[in-house]
């Protein structure tokens, strides 16, 4: 059985743990718009300049920041996506796979 004290240590150090994925987890590099998968995706940091002509499926309104991949709060200026594993893309970016957040 686990006593008051080692429970209040236990919650203590997964606190920490949790703190410390987080910071790691802000330092992640931004996705670059020239990387490989970026480019297959076509991402762009800034989705007012995405290529309204290849991608004509893009609509002004769609943003990281407001798609049903993105892993932040629509607030965040950057966060995680699922299709960009350790890195963060900015939540004013936009790519093909955009898909809207229910
Ligand atoms: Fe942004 Fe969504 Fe594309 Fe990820 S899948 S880069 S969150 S638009």
């Amino acid at each position: 059985m686990t006593s008051r004290r080692q429970f209040i240590v236990n919650l203590s150090v997964g606190s920490t743990t949790f703190a410390v994925a987080q910071t790691a987890f802000a330092q992640a590099p931004m996705v670059l718009e020239t990387d490989a998968n970026a480019k297959a995706l076509g991402y762009f940091a800034d989705a007012s300049k995405t290529d309204k002509v290849k991608y004509p499926k893009y609509a002004k309104e769609q943003l990281c920041s407001n798609c049903a991949l993105y892993q932040g709060k629509a607030t965040d200026a950057a966060a995680a996506c699922a299709l960009f594993p350790a890195k963060q893309v900015a939540g004013k970016a936009w790519c093909s796979a955009w898909a809207k957040k229910a």
